[in-house]
């Protein structure tokens, strides 16, 4: 037994959460070592490190005490003896069923670039009727990918590019900037040592070179604050991290010293008005560049990412970023969807939030309040957990592989009208998956849609509104044909003969 490694982790536990059930961590810990015992792993070290590491993970994350527990046993039915009936029988229906979606989602086989699209819509399926499960399988990919150097290079090489091209992005789209940085730095060090070692070094080296001022323009800053009396929590230069900077590099084809990112200043306050009384001492003190200023908190970007951005020239033309937001802000960038765990008592902040950050309209907010405005029960609030979210959404793909995410009912109108606007006045004809369907058909999560245009046609068909279900589509069909009734008002005049649609 190696009981001495669980002290750690539920002390852990313990700190961050006062009201979780460490016991139960502690029996889901003894069931999976007496489950994998004898097992070791590829590094010849004991299997249950390696559950333990991806609980700990989780706990880092400060995820309920359930997920916990799904994440020490997640490894318990494909590789041992002990089923996943026991599992239930021992730790009930909930962390069963996160376990056995685990097992579900390691079954998928990533088969590379060219299945891209396949990969990536079997994992929003999954997905979708847990995200609890993504959550614990990116815990999993961390330790896996921290380990990787026992496997044998092409089996490293597949991992590493799976996790850059469906592990990260999916943690970008919840928000979860911390994991996804760790997930996309680790595997880039595999994917291409090369890469990785050469944009490693020159960061290093610019840090060395920017540090210096970058100090000298935060140690004004804190005075500057102090004087206006704001009251800010943190000043922290942030470094980016190499696997972003690398992809910028490319990109803009530059050198690493006009990375202004590289190192910017962050700027922790208590307010949403702190942060713009903050950015007003910055610009007054030095003079910003030209449209680098980004308000993200009055227009959140599409993940749900807030933060006031700024460049400003410091003093012998050094250029330095600063980012200003409040402590929810940075946990919620941070974190993303799993900080909405947290300090939640009823599940409404945590639903309320989810929307936002996800970009989901505002139809399925005001379809789930009656249901959300009861008493919420303990059997609700579990409930609620469970991201339910997600059980009225669908996750289309378009042939490139982009998740458009709709609402239950979703026809490829709304589908054509959610990707651009242009794509559905032009639209004449869809395929699901490949076969021709009529445009009144209703889509399914996981489905690949593609809408064929005719760049001659006028515009949508009155009779579109008699099936979609987006606002998005009924406001752009509505707004395109008044418009078409104007011109043919205007048009309509002996002379011109018109332009008549029959
Ligand atoms: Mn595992």
């Amino acid at each position: 037994m190696e009981t001495g490694v669980i002290e750690p982790l539920l002390q852990k536990i313990r700190a961050d959460q006062p009201d979780a059930d460490t016991e139960l961590v502690r029996r889901a810990f003894e069931f999976a070592d007496r489950a994998h015992a004898g097992q070791k792993r590829r590094s010849n070290e004991p299997y249950i490190l390696h559950c333990v590491r991806t609980a700990e993970t989780l706990a880092e994350m400060r995820l309920p005490a359930p997920i916990i527990v799904a994440g020490l046993l997640h490894d318990v039915p494909e590789d041992t003896t002990v089923s996943l009936d026991a599992i239930r029988r021992e730790f009930g229906p909930d962390v069963a069923s996160m376990v056995s979606g685990i097992t579900k989602l390691s079954k998928i086989r990533y088969r590379g670039i060219d299945r891209y699209v396949e990969n990536l819509r079997k994992m929003f399926v999954a997905m979708a009727s847990d995200v609890r499960v993504i959550m614990i399988k990116f815990a999993d990919r961390i330790d896996n990918l921290e380990t990787l150097d026992a496997l044998q290079p092409d089996k490293r090489l597949r991992i590493a590019l799976e996790s850059l091209e469906i592990y990260a992005p999916i943690a970008n789209r919840l928000g979860m900037n911390e994991i996804r940085s760790r997930i996309e730095d680790l595997a880039f060090r595999h994917a291409w040592p090369e890469e990785f070692a050469r944009t490693a070094a020159m960061a290093k080296k610019a840090i060395g070179e920017k540090a210096g001022y970058i100090e000298r323009v935060r140690a004004e800053l804190t005075i500057k604050l102090k004087e206006a009396d704001i009251p800010y929590l943190q000043i922290q230069g942030r470094l980016k991290h190499i696997y972003s900077l690398y992809l910028k590099l490319q990109k803009y084809n530059c050198d690493v010293m006009h990375i202004y990112d590289l190192i910017a200043l962050r700027i922790i306050v208590p307010q949403m008005a702190d942060c713009y009384a903050t950015l007003g001492i910055i610009h007054r003190r030095w003079r910003p560049l030209k449209d680098r200023f980004k308000d993200y908190i009055s227009v959140p970007k599409p993940n749900g990412y807030q933060s006031l951005h700024t460049t400003v020239f410091c003093d012998k033309g050094e250029i330095v970023e600063f980012q200003v937001r409040t402590a929810e802000m940075h946990e919620a960038a941070e974190q993303g969807i799993a900080a909405h765990w947290k300090y939640d008592e009823s599940g409404k902040k945590a639903t309320a939030a989810l929307n936002r950050q996800l970009g989901w309209v505002k139809e399925l907010v005001e379809r789930t309040r009656s249901i959300r405005r009861r008493e919420t029960t303990d059997a609700e609030f579990a409930e609620s957990m469970r991201i339910d979210v997600f059980q009225n959404r669908i996750f289309v793909f378009t042939p490139k592989g982009d998740v458009i995410d709709l609402p239950e009912g979703a026809t490829p109108i709304d589908f054509a009208y959610s990707v651009h606007s242009g794509l559905g006045d032009k639209c004449v004809s869809a395929k699901i998956n490949e076969r021709i369907v009529s445009l009144d058909d209703r889509l399914s999560s996981g489905d690949c849609c593609e809408i064929i245009t005719d760049k001659n046609r006028r515009g949508p068909s009155p009779d579109w509104l008699k099936f979609v279900v987006t606002d998005n589509a009924r406001g752009h069909i509505k707004t395109r044909i008044k418009g078409r009734e104007a011109d043919a008002l205007a048009s309509r005049t002996p002379a011109s003969g018109g332009r008549k649609r029959k």
